[in-house]
């Protein structure tokens, strides 16, 4: 029987919701494209609770322990001294969301002996040295796709939001101010501006796909070319490389995965040939832009805003400079963590243990490592590596600051 070792975020500081903004959530068929949502036999849970803090434990506690297996859950994933790095050392698999990332680093994989198969309840499996899993045989599934258009969503939110400047117009109401000076002095439309995109996978031509109807000029930059026909469709012109796309733009959105190719992507000397006064928008991952080059680029003027809600490491500490840094409209990392987008990864998780215990194999979209190389998703996105490095300073988070 298997040990099952589950990192999630903490409860509510006001504790676990006993209800709900609302009742239930729609109903989708497929995603867009075709590929089907995840499907489990079963799952023991209502779709629209908080399924990916502690307490929600992913719906999963059930269905482990009715067919044997146990199962831990806990928040507590940084530092020596952590449940997570106690429990690991003995867990064959391991389950953990993006947005609060059990990193699996060399050392820790070095000490999980029994360790085989290591999930990504969410997209994006940075958090786990990739490269280890391989040389160790370890499988890495992520839910392909089940938050790829909750975080398109926010990403226009985001454009908005600073194009617009809606937080500091908002802030204004809320001290009681009506300084419409204030607010509009920074105000721009994004009707005509230049938007482009590093990586148009799935969440990168979802973001496409709905800003065709603001009547603006799409670039986009990725490994793999879009069919023409697509191409076409939204009327978006290619470029070779980030470098080559970024000099055109007033705003570029990053939607890549983090690995060896992308890290650090976005540094002094990219943020240098951007226009002056253009937006970033990162909700892929903190790493691939540099965390001091973004801080100066506001400060000087050279980037107008910067939003997004990727960090490294993550939970950030309370001195990061993203925190402070002026123009900015960062968030915790969320944006695939909807009610909406928990009900689709805890049920893609489900069914990748189903396929596990059952000897049956993972789908294809759903694997990054097995059989000690990338694979499936994997081999199509990511470059082989590892991108963990530094994670260590997340342990900062719980030692110095005080969340509540
Ligand atoms: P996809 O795999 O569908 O898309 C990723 C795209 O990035 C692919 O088209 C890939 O190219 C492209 N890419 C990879 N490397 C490069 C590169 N060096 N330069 C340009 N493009 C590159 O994944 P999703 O769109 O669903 O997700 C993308 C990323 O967003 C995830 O890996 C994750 O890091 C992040 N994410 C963040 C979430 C959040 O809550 N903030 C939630 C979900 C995802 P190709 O495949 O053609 O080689």
């Amino acid at each position: 029987m298997a040990k099952v070792v589950c990192v999630l975020y903490d409860d509510p500081v006001d504790g676990y919701p006993t209800k709900y903004a609302r009742d239930g959530l729609p109903k989708l068929d497929r995603y867009p494209g075709g590929q089907t949502l995840p499907t489990p036999k079963a799952i023991d849970f209502e779709p629209g609770v908080l399924l990916g803090s502690a307490s929600g434990e992913l719906g999963l506690r059930k269905f482990l322990e009715s067919a044997g297996h146990s199962l831990v859950v806990t928040s507590d994933k940084d530092g020596p001294a952590s449940i997570f790095e106690r429990e690991l050392v003995d867990a064959e698999i391991v389950i953990s969301q993006p947005f609060w990332p059990a990193y699996l680093t060399e050392e820790r994989i070095a000490k999980a002996s029994r360790l085989k198969l290591a999930i990504t309840a969410g997209i994006g499996s940075d958090h786990v040295d990739l490269q280890a899993a391989m040389d160790r045989g370890i499988t890495v599934a992520e839910v392909t796709y089940c938050n790829s258009i909750s975080v398109s969503e926010h990403v226009i939110m985001m454009i908005l939001g600073l194009v617009r400047n809606y937080i500091p117009s908002y802030q204004w109401v809320v001290k009681g101010g009506w300084n419409i000076a204030d607010c509009v002095a920074r105000s721009y439309d994004i009707e005509g501006m230049q938007i482009g995109t590093v990586g148009a996978g799935r969440i990168g031509s979802a973001v496409l796909r709905r800003l065709k109807p603001f009547d603006v000029k799409l670039h986009y930059t990725d490994r793999h070319r879009l069919p023409e026909a697509v191409e076409k469709e939204l009327g978006v012109t290619f470029h070779k490389d980030p470098a080559s796309m970024v000099g055109v733009c007033d705003v570029v959105t990053i939607n890549a995965p983090l690995h060896p190719e992308t890290e650090n992507l976005f540094d002094e000397t990219m943020i240098a040939r951007m226009k002056r006064g253009a937006y970033l928008v990162n909700t892929a991952r903190g790493k691939i832009c540099n965390r001091d080059a973004i801080a100066r680029a506001l400060e000087s003027g050279q980037l107008a805003g910067y939003a997004g809600d990727v960090w490294f490491p993550q939970p950030a500490p309370k001195d990061h400079p993203w925190r402070s840094m002026p123009h900015h409209g960062m968030t915790p990392h969320i944006s695939g963590s909807s009610l909406s987008a928990q009900a689709r990864y805890a049920a893609g998780t489900r069914e990748i243990l189903e396929c596990w215990f059952e000897g049956r194999p993972i789908r294809e979209e759903y694997l990054i490592v097995d059989g000690g190389k990338l694979a499936g998703a994997g081999a199509h996105s990511y470059s082989a590596g590892d991108a963990t490095r530094g994670s260590e300073e997340a342990a900062r988070f719980k030692a110095r600051s005080d969340p509540r």
